[in-house]
């Protein structure tokens, strides 16, 4: 595997791959490296072998100094990852080769970027939206690859993709879950053991609301028992459990299509994000 840190390295292996007419596939990564992305990193290289998997902890897109600082960096352990999964390129650039000195442009998503995560995390989407296409155009990439594990995030990517042209095929893979139903997430190492108990209650609550609610439950009922229910089993604030159409995440008060179920809730100073899928009865 081919480690570079500048556009103008990534730029001339990718251009020698498109001059042999090969397709190429990025895989966008913050680091810290489980399961939930190697799938992404599978999926990618069962559809091309040229695939790079950029590494870059995104300062834009944090809320604070303190979960920046604190977020895990282990990139010899990354790098031997992809290496096992036989993965050719590396990009993990430096701040200083994204946001180099006068930088100052921003990709704004309105609509989907609006509430949920949007309302909690003020500039957090901006952030995304701003790296991922400088991403998409640094890497030049065919298919770009994404979690649902980051619903919205997906969401936002498909319309900032949308609306900029941006020529490329975008791939959503479904989240990887330890088998307790914990979905895998780089910040889930800042658990404590009691927290961590507590963790898999959040998977736990959005399958039984969201299977309730199919049933034909009062969505507004479901949703305020799933938040005592959150608050009970030990998480100590619910940032949000709401019901979003599947398609365009628009907030739904009744199941007339198919949904999403989606939460965001804090374990002392860790917040974890889930969702599942809610799909109506057929009639
Ligand atoms: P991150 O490094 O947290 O920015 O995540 C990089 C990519 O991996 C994003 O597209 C995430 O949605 C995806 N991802 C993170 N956790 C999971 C998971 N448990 N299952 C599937 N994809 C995930």
């Amino acid at each position: 595997m081919q480690t570079v840190s500048t556009v103008a390295d990534l730029r001339r292996i990718v251009a020698g791959w498109h001059r042999a007419g090969e397709r190429v596939a990025v895989v966008p990564t913050m680091g810290a490296l489980h399961e939930g992305h190697l799938s992404l990193v599978r999926a990618a290289l069962a559809r091309t072998p040229r695939v790079v998997v950029t590494l870059f902890v995104n300062p834009t897109q944090f809320n604070s100094a303190t979960d920046l600082s604190a977020y895990p960096r282990t990139l010899e352990a990354d790098a031997a990852k992809l290496v096992g999964l036989g993965v050719p390129l590396l990009y993990a650039p430096g701040e200083a080769e994204m946001y180099p000195d006068g930088f100052a442009t921003t990709v704004t998503v309105g609509g989907v970027s609006e509430g949920l995560c949007g309302a909690f995390r003020p500039g957090h989407f901006a952030g995304v939206a701003t790296v991922v296409t400088k991403l998409l155009t640094q890497t030049q990439a065919d298919i770009a690859f994404f979690g649902e594990k980051d619903c919205q995030q997906l969401h936002v990517i498909r319309r900032l993709v949308a609306d900029l042209d941006l020529p490329v095929e975008i791939v959503g893979c479904p989240i990887v879950r330890e088998a307790d139903g914990l979905a895998l997430s780089s910040r889930n190492a800042h658990l404590s053991a009691a927290e961590r108990a507590v963790a898999p209650h959040l998977a736990a609550t959005l399958l039984a609301a969201a299977e309730r609610i199919a049933q034909g439950a009062a969505v507004d009922a479901e949703l305020a028992a799933g938040r005592s229910a959150l608050l009970a089993a030990g998480f100590a604030d619910v940032d949000y459990l709401e019901l979003r159409a599947a398609d365009n995440l628009q907030a739904l008060d009744r199941l007339d299509r198919p949904a999403r179920l989606l939460a965001a809730a804090w374990l002392g100073q860790t917040r974890l994000i889930d969702n599942v899928p809610v799909m109506p009865k057929a009639a």
